[in-house]
């Protein structure tokens, strides 16, 4: 093995935690791995503890130490007749993006179902270099309008959605996840101009909304942290139903879940 093969093979990764049977990370069941670390700061996140890779707040792993889990898990995941497999989450996988590199790698070697759930702020030769070893990418696009989005995430939207095209551009699947939040993110004229932009795709999978929702309120106060929505409700069934309607009406395939077993969690 050369020196900087050895190198970059022996980087560690900063892990929030593991989650070994989830059905909401991507297709079938999924062992879920949640980097720490994250270029943004969504003002509704539901995983500030993940955002800043404070001291306590995650462990360092190597590659091979991360496998030895997914492979405990695999019978698990393997057992779904959806297909399931890893899904790289968190946080932003793309921030630390040699370690999740190596480790896509490893997956891809043993013919692991790949998924890297991301907010695709991040460089068009990371993408490229990436994708080679993900099956799909779940893009947590905040919101359409630049401003809107900048006052939500603190970040531009313009290089997300240059990549988004150039996801479609290089013909790798993905989903859309856009998170519905009354009042901010669900306006009709906003809802419109993005999927006016996704029209364009060839390779969307799936839109998938997702009811906004207050369960990540006590990690903003266990970090002291003040939030900043703490009167938006969630939305109600009806609600999503309509914003779902605005995406049908462009032949986009729409997922909002079960909106009834939505409203009793919800
Ligand atoms: S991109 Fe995701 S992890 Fe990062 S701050 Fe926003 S919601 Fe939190």
């Amino acid at each position: 093995m050369k020196a900087s093969e050895h190198a970059s093979k022996s980087i560690k990764g900063r892990i929030h935690s593991f989650e070994s049977f989830s059905a909401l990370d991507g297709p079938g069941i999924r062992y879920v791995i949640f980097f720490s670390g994250c270029p943004m700061r969504c003002i509704f996140c539901h995983n500030v503890d993940m955002v800043e890779s404070l001291p306590g707040t995650y462990n360092e792993y190597s590659v091979a130490e991360v496998i030895k889990r997914v492979e405990r898990a695999r019978p698990f995941f393997t057992c779904s007749r959806s297909g399931g497999g890893i899904t790289l989450s968190g946080g932003e996988p793309f921030f630390q993006f040699e370690f999740m590199l190596n480790l896509l790698k490893e997956c891809k070697k043993l013919k692991i179902h790949t998924v890297v759930d991301t907010n695709l702020y991040a460089s068009p030769r990371e993408i490229d270099t990436v994708s080679k070893w993900v099956d799909l990418f779940l893009v947590g696009l905040k919101h359409i309008d630049n401003q809107k989005h900048l006052e939500l995430t603190g970040k531009d939207n313009t290089i997300i959605l240059k990549n988004i095209s150039f996801l479609d551009s290089i013909k790798k699947p993905f989903w859309l996840r856009y998170v519905v939040i009354p009042g901010i993110t669900d306006d009709e004229k906003d809802i419109r101009q993005l999927a006016t932009f996704l029209s364009d795709f060839n390779h969307l999978e799936l839109v998938e909304l997702l009811p906004y929702h207050r369960l990540g309120l006590k990690k903003w106060e266990a970090l002291g942290k003040s939030y900043a929505l703490p009167d938006v409700k969630p939305p109600t069934a009806e609600e999503m139903l309509r914003v779902k309607k605005v995406f049908q009406a462009f032949d986009l395939p729409v997922d909002v879940g079960d909106v009834e077993v939505l409203e009793s969690y919800l």
